[in-house]
């Protein structure tokens, strides 16, 4: 028996069911990461996706294996590949957004005629559906009612899997197989943001980041800080490491029980928690609502802005022009750093929809190209619910005056940027 592990957003070792299952008879495996690169993206995004490859390649290649890195479509690339490495399986994980299950189908319709087999694992989220006794989650739900549901029931988290201490023979492609081979090493060279949050991709950094936050104690005050616009340490930063799976979400959440064993729960390790779980919550949305988390105009309170002013309006937002300062060091910094904190995507995003008139689904395939922690149902699921594009179609709007005032009182972000 063959197996091949076709990474995507689980860019780690860790914590990997799909990788562990595929290792554990101790056949050979080999690990391919397919780059598509039909979405345009940010210089910062190539950057921290070419550093979790790099990362990747070096932590297989220390356990006696390696990574192919090929472009292409999965779907066409798999069945070639499996043909020319003689491989009986195919391991992957189940990721949740419209696009990414498409691909998923198309790859297992395209490996069936073949007669190779799929299996896939659940890896992205805190919480498995496996584990949920038969309630479905999948259905139109509010977070509350999310979070009331596994409270109640006293859902369990599986304690996050080691990485394997050693890896099977890996099958080679012979000279002239065909394929067109995704060099990253390029991407490596992106500058680093000047000022302002930056992060070093991949699955090393980002284990050292986890201990270097827990460690600091950041976590203890995470309630009150976590709206803060300026410090690394105002809220965690894992999501970069979360959208591409160098970290997981179990891991995570074991290291806050962790943290609270040693020091004591507060209301900032319990609201730590929320957010992981709303992290879960859009992932859930996401994949009930399909194509349409990305489709659906919402029901703006207004017709929405069309024609040359509303590109104008766009293009001054993109740029961080539009006059009002608060939303313009938003832009800049989302521009100069790929990073924006959550108080100010919610800023950025409400003016965009509810000031601007402008189309959110625009304002969100901005953000999809430029955030280095781009996450389909994060980022999808976010903009509609401020848009009033949510299952429940209730915007969310934000008074940009009022809240400059609350998280810039002193005019120092605003000043930054
Ligand atoms: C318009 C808009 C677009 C967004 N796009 C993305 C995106 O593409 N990728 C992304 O990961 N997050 C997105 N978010 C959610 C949130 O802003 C970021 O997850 C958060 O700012 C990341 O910073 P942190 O890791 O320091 O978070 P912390 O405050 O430390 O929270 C810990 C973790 O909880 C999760 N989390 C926190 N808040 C949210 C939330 N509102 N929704 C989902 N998960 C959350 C994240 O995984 C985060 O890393 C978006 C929010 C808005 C309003």
């Amino acid at each position: 028996m063959t197996r091949l592990v076709w990474f995507r957003t689980d860019l780690r070792l860790h914590d990997n069911e799909t990788l562990s299952s595929a290792v554990r008879a101790g056949d050979p495996v080999a690990f391919v990461y397919i780059h598509d690169d039909s979405s345009p993206l940010s210089g910062f995004r190539k950057k921290i996706l070419a550093e979790s490859l790099r990362s990747l390649s070096e932590g297989l290649r220390d356990l006696g294996s390696e990574l192919l890195c090929l472009s292409g479509r999965p779907q066409e690339v798999l069945p070639r590949l499996c043909t020319q490495l003689g491989v009986n399986e195919v391991y992957f994980s189940r990721l949740t957004a419209f696009d990414e299950r498409k691909t998923e189908d198309a790859v297992t319709q395209s490996l069936a005629k073949l007669g190779v087999a799929t299996r896939r694992f659940q890896t992205h989220t805190l919480f498995c559906d496996e584990d949920a006794q038969g309630f479905e989650l999948y259905r139109p739900m509010s977070f509350s009612k999310l979070r009331k549901l596994i409270e109640q029931r006293s859902w369990p988290i599986r304690p996050p899997l080691a990485a394997p201490e050693n890896l099977p023979e890996c099958p080679q492609l012979g000279t002239g197989s065909g394929f067109i081979y995704f060099d990253f090493k390029p991407w490596l060279a992106q500058a680093e943001p000047g000022l302002g949050f930056s992060c070093e991709g991949g699955e090393r950094a980002a284990l050292d980041f986890l201990t270097k936050y827990m460690g600091g104690g950041h976590l203890r005050t995470y309630k009150q800080t976590r709206n803060g616009l300026l410090e690394w340490t105002d809220s965690s930063k894992f999501s970069p490491y979360l959208a591409l799976g160098c970290l997981s979400a179990r891991l995570i959440y074991r290291e806050v029980r962790a943290f609270e064993a040693a020091h004591g729960e507060n209301l900032s390790t319990l609201w730590f928690l929320y957010e992981l779980l709303w992290r879960d919550h859009f992932h859930f949305m996401a994949q009930v609502r399909g194509r349409e988390l990305f489709t659906d105009p919402g029901r703006p309170k207004r017709e929405l802005a069309r024609g040359p002013a509303a590109d104008k309006s766009f293009a001054a937002w993109r740029s961080g022009e539009t006059g009002r300062p608060f939303i313009d060091a938003a832009m800049k910094e989302l521009r100069l750093t790929g990073w924006l904190s959550n108080r100010m995507r919610q800023n950025a995003a409400s003016f965009f929809v509810h000031d601007l008139g402008l189309d959110w689904r625009e304002g969100a395939a901005w953000f999809e190209q430029n955030l280095i922690d781009y996450d389909p149902a994060s980022n999808w699921g976010n903009w509609a619910y401020i848009a009033g594009a949510g299952f429940d179609h209730k915007p969310h709007s934000f008074d940009i005056e009022q809240q400059a005032n609350m998280f810039d009182p002193d005019g120092a972000y605003r000043a930054r940027w």
